[in-house]
Parts: structure tokens; C-alpha cells; sequence
């Protein structure tokens, strides 16, 4: 899409402070980090979110990515979260696909934040 950042991050047309990348995703650190560690996940591809139909081997990367950023921040061992907010309800605010990857603190007991 010519108009969305994220398709132009993930595909270096705009630069990035970058973590990971492989054939399918890119995955970068947030403009605004809400933790220590704040990854963003996307796919090369322009998707909306996960309604969109995803093909088996992106949704793999997008897994594989997971566990790659994970390691490659140092946040495998005490723990992270990761969060993919979809439509309205979730307040999905960039609409290209893509998985936040927090951590590198207690990140909270509840799932939600404060309504
Ligand atoms: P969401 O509310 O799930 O759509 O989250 C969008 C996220 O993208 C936010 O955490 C923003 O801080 C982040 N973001 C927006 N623009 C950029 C950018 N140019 N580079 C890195 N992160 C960004
Ligand atoms: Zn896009």
C-alpha cells in the first residue's frame, strides 16, 4: 500500500531502528515504547489484521519472529507479552498487521489496562 508506514518500514523504504527481518516480516522497536523492551512485528505484505486472510507461511515467520526478537533482546528468560490489537474495540490505531513484543520488566497482573 502507498500510503501506510508500516509497509514502508518493514520494506526499508523508510528506515528503522530494526531487530529482525526474514523473507516475510520485519520487526522493529515502537516510536513509543510502553516497556523496556517494545518490538513491533510486521509482515512485508500489507495486511489490515489477523481477520485478514494471512497465508501459512507468514503467520509462521510471524511466530518464528516471536521467539527470534525474544532471544535477540534478552527477554526470553524472565518473560514478555505479545499483543496484536484488531479493529476498533482494540483500539488498532496503524492498520498494517502487526504483533507488539513487550518486556524487559514485570509487565502487570492484568491482561487489560485500566478502562
Ligand atoms: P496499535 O495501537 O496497535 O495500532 O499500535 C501502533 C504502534 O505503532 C504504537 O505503539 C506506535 O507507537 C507505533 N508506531 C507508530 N508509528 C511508528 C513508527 N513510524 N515507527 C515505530 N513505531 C511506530
Ligand atoms: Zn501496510
Amino acid at each position: 500500500m502507498d500510503d501506510c508506514i508500516f509497509c514502508k518500514i518493514a520494506n526499508h523504504v523508510i528506515e528503522s531502528d530494526y531487530v529482525y527481518e526474514d523473507e516475510y516480516v520485519t520487526a522493529f522497536k515502537d516510536a513509543e515504547p510502553q516497556a523496556p523492551v517494545h518490538v513491533l512485528i510486521v509482515p512485508k505484505q500489507h495486511y489490515v489484521n489477523f481477520s485478514d486472510d494471512i497465508p501459512g507461511e507468514v503467520l509462521a515467520a510471524i511466530g518464528h519472529a516471536i521467539k527470534e526478537v525474544a532471544a535477540k533482546t534478552g527477554i526470553d528468560k524472565d518473560g514478555y507479552r505479545v499483543i496484536s490489537n484488531a479493529g476498533d474495540n482494540a483500539d488498532q490505531v496503524v492498520k498494517h498487521l502487526h504483533v507488539h513484543v513487550l518486556g524487559g520488566e514485570f509487565l502487570g497482573t492484568g491482561l487489560l489496562p485500566e478502562k
